[in-house]
C-alpha cells in the first residue's frame, strides 16, 4: 500500500484508538469524524460537543496566545455531581443509615475560580473544603456560604489558625479541627476556653494499612502524619478530664493519593473501623468518619494498579466504602457514621488541559544522500556505504556493530585532521540512514537484542513545545507522573513521525517522553510532520489537580494564560474568565529586579552609546522602545 492510500484509510477512529481517548478520558473528550479533539461537556440538556480548536481560535481572538491552560467548567461540575451522586446511590442501595459529605481539599487547586465554582456548584450537595493551613483556612470561610458543609483543617496548627477556626465555629461553621499532634490538643483546649466556644475535633490515625503507589509513605509507621494508638489514648483521657469527649466527633485517616488498588481502600477502611468502634467504646461520641483523598483517575486508560492508573470507577469506590463500615459496625450495632471524603485529584484533574504549539522539529535521520560515493572517499567511509547496502533482517545486531564502528572512526579521522568537514557529513549521513534502516526492520526481529530496544527512541523526532514542564506538568519532571498528550487537529490523518517532546527551557529535564498508547507506556509518541506555515496544536489533558500551583519559574517562564469557559446546550460557548499569565515583567519582580529600574539601566546605557557615537538617537529611541514591549510582553514565544 503506498502511502497515499493509507491516509485515505486512516480515519478520526485510528486516532482515537492509537492516543486511547476513550479509555482515559472518562468520556469528556473525543475524536469528531472532522479529526478534532472535542470536548463533550455535560450540560442541562446532554451532551454538547465543541471543537478545541474552536475554543483556541476563541481565545487567540480575544489575545490569548498559546500557550493556555483552558478549564472547562461543565467538567468541574460533573465531577462534583458523579462523586456525591454516587455516594447517594451507594448508601441508598446497601440501607446505609448515614449520610455523605464531601470536602475538596483546597491544596489540589487553590485558583480562586475553581474554588468559587466548587463552593458555588457543590452548594446543593453540602460539598464542603478542607484546609491544611492558615491561608487555606482563609479561603474556606470567605467561599463557603452554606453551613451544613463541613470545613476540615488538616496540618499543623498554631494558635491562631486555631483561633480562627473557633471563630468560625461561633459563626456557624461546621469547622473540625483534625489534631495531628498531642500538643494541638492543648492549643485547642486553652483557645476554647478563652473564647467560649466548644470545639469539633477529629484525629489523625496513623494506619498500618500499606498502599502501592507513589504516595505509599503518607500511611504506615512511618508516616508523618497523625497519631499513633498511644497517643490516640492520650487524647481521649485528655479530653475527658476536660470535660470535652462529647467534642471528640471525627475519625480521620489519609492513605495517600492516587492509590491504585481498591483493596487497599478496603483494608484501611476496615482498620479505620476497628478504631470507631474501639472509641465509641470509650466514650467519644464521634458520628464522622473521614476517608481523607486517594480516590484515583485513570491517566494512562489501563484501569490498572501501575501507578498511573486504578483498578476502579467511582460508583464501585463508593459500594466497597459504604458496604465496608456498614458491615464493620452492624455487627457492634453501632449507628452508621456520616462519611467524608477529601477527593481532590478525581474532582478536579478533569476540568483542565494545557494546550500550546509546536515551534520547530528536529529529525534524526540523513539530510542528503548521493546515489554512489563520491570519488576521492576514505576507507573508513567506503566501508560504511558498504555496510548500508547490506543491512539484512538475518545481521541487524553485526551490521549496527559495524556501523558505531566506522561511524567513530569516522569521527576520529576528522578530530586528526584527517577527512574534511565535507566528509564527515557525508559519513554522518550514511550513518543516520543505516541506523534508520536497522530501525526499521527491527520489528522483524523474533527477538529484539537489548542494545537495539532503544534504537527508536534515539532516532525520535524531536517536538519543540511552546510551554515549560516545569512551569505547567512539573509533577511529570518531579514524579515521572504520565499525562495524556495528544495533537488536537488533523487526527483524519495518519501521524508519521514518532517523536518526544521538548519544551522552552534550558534544562535536558524539560521534556516528555513517557507516553500512554493504546499499546502501552511508549517512549515516544506518534505525531504528524509540521506542515509548512500551518501551527500544529497539541492538548496535554488531565493536569486541573496539583500541577498549577506547584509549577515554578525555571527559566523565567511564567504562568501561562488561562481561560475558563462553559459550554451552552446549544454548543456556544461562554469564556467566563480570562486570565493574561505572567508579563515578563511581572516574573522578574519575582526575584526582586525591580522593572523601572532595568529599564532606566538599559536607558543610560543607550544614552551613553548616543553619546560614543555607536548608535543614532534613532536608534536609542526604536531599542528603549522594543525594551519597554518586551518587560509587557508573555514570557513565552510570541508570534
Ligand atoms: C492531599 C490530601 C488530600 C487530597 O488527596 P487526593 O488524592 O488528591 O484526593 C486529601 N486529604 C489530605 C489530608 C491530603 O493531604
Amino acid at each position: 500500500m503506498n502511502t497515499s492510500e493509507q491516509a485515505a484509510v486512516w480515519s478520526s477512529r485510528n486516532s482515537a484508538e492509537l492516543y486511547g481517548i476513550d479509555e482515559w478520558s472518562n468520556g469528556y473528550f473525543g475524536v469528531s469524524p472532522q479529526g478534532e479533539v472535542v470536548v463533550r461537556a455535560p450540560t442541562s440538556e446532554g451532551e454538547a460537543s465543541v471543537s478545541l480548536m474552536e475554543i483556541v481560535d476563541g481565545l487567540q481572538q480575544r489575545g490569548l496566545q498559546m500557550p493556555v491552560l483552558l478549564r472547562v467548567e461543565n467538567i468541574l461540575d460533573s465531577r462534583i455531581s458523579i462523586l456525591n451522586d454516587s455516594f447517594a446511590q451507594a448508601i441508598e442501595t446497601s440501607g446505609y443509615q448515614g449520610q455523605y459529605r464531601g470536602a475538596f481539599p483546597i491544596k489540589v487547586n487553590q485558583q480562586s475560580h475553581v474554588i468559587a465554582e466548587i463552593a458555588r456548584f457543590g452548594e446543593r450537595y453540602n460539598h464542603g473544603l478542607e484546609a491544611g493551613s492558615k491561608a487555606e483556612l482563609m479561603i474556606a470561610l470567605a467561599t463557603l456560604t452554606n453551613r451544613d458543609s463541613l470545613i476540615i483543617c488538616n496540618g499543623y496548627k498554631d494558635a491562631e489558625f486555631i483561633s480562627l477556626g473557633l471563630q468560625a465555629r461561633k459563626l456557624g461553621f461546621k469547622c473540625f479541627f483534625v489534631l495531628e499532634t498531642l500538643s494541638e490538643l492543648q492549643s485547642v483546649i486553652e483557645c476554647s476556653r478563652a473564647l467560649d466556644v466548644e470545639p469539633l475535633i477529629g484525629v489523625r490515625l496513623k494506619l498500618s494499612t500499606k498502599v502501592e503507589g507513589h504516595w505509599s509513605e503518607d500511611s504506615g509507621d512511618r508516616s508523618l502524619f497523625g497519631l499513633n494508638t498511644n497517643e490516640l489514648v492520650s487524647v481521649i483521657d485528655t479530653l475527658r478530664d476536660a470535660n470535652l469527649l462529647h467534642c471528640f466527633q471525627l475519625l480521620h485517616f489519609h492513605l495517600g493519593s492516587q492509590i491504585p488498588n481498591i483493596r487497599s481502600i478496603r483494608a484501611g477502611v476496615l482498620e479505620a473501623c476497628r478504631y470507631y468502634i474501639e472509641l465509641v467504646g470509650e466514650g467519644a461520641p464521634l458520628g464522622y468518619l473521614d476517608l481523607g483523598g486517594g480516590l484515583a483517575i485513570d491517566y494512562d486508560g489501563t484501569c490498572s494498579t501501575n501507578g498511573h492508573s486504578r483498578n476502579y470507577s467511582v460508583q464501585e469506590y463508593c459500594i466497597d466504602v459504604v458496604e465496608a463500615i456498614q458491615e464493620s459496625l452492624d455487627q457492634h450495632q453501632i449507628p452508621h457514621p456520616t462519611i467524608v471524603t477529601e477527593s481532590g485529584r478525581a474532582t478536579v484533574a478533569h476540568t483542565s488541559v494545557l494546550l500550546f504549539n509546536i515551534l520547530d522539529v528536529t529529525h534524526f535521520e540523513p539530510t542528503a544522500m548521493p546515489e554512489s560515493l563520491p570519488v576521492g572517499c576514505h576507507e573508513m567511509i567506503a566501508n560504511l556505504w558498504h555496510t548500508l547496502s547490506v543491512i539484512r533482517v538475518a545481521n541487524l545486531q553485526e551490521s549496527y556493530n559495524d556501523v558505531i564502528y566506522y561511524r567513530d572512526k569516522i569521527r576520529d579521522l576528522f578530530h586528526s585532521g584527517d577527512i574534511s568537514l565535507r566528509h564527515r557529513v557525508l559519513g554522518e549521513n550514511i550513518y543516520l540512514a543505516a541506523l534508520q534502516k536497522i530501525a526499521a526492520l527491527l520489528p522483524q526481529m523474533k527477538r529484539i537484542p537489548a542494545e537495539l530496544e532503544s534504537l527508536p527512541q534515539l532516532l525520535a523526532d524531536i517536538y519543540y513545545g511552546n510551554f515549560s514542564v516545569f512551569q505547567s506538568l512539573p509533577d511529570s519532571w518531579a514524579i515521572g507522573q504520565i499525562f495524556p498528550v495528544m495533537p488536537i487537529h488533523r487526527l483524519n490523518e495518519e501521524p508519521t513521525r514518532q517523536a518526544i517532546i521538548a519544551d522552552l527551557t534550558c534544562d535536558c529535564d524539560g521534556k516528555l517522553q513517557k507516553f500512554a498508547t493504546s499499546e502501552g507506556e511508549s517512549s515516544t509518541l506518534p505525531l504528524h510532520a509540521i506542515n509548512s506555515g500551518e501551527e500544529y496544536y497539541l492538548g496535554v489533558f488531565l493536569v486541573g489537580a496539583y500541577q498549577e500551583t506547584l509549577g515554578d519559574l525555571h527559566n523565567l517562564f511564567g504562568d501561562t494564560n488561562v481561560a475558563s469557559v462553559r459550554i451552552n446546550a446549544d454548543k456556544s460557548i461562554d469564556f467566563v474568565h480570562e486570565l493574561h499569565g505572567d508579563s515578563i515583567a511581572d516574573v522578574l519582580s519575582y526575584v526582586e529586579y525591580k522593572p523601572n529600574s532595568l529599564y532606566e539601566q538599559f536607558r543610560k546605557t543607550a544614552e551613553q552609546a548616543v553619546r560614543d557615537g555607536v548608535i543614532s538617537i534613532a536608534d536609542r529611541q526604536q531599542m528603549l522602545a522594543a525594551y519597554s514591549e518586551s518587560l509587557r510582553g508573555y514570557t513565552y514565544f510570541e508570534k
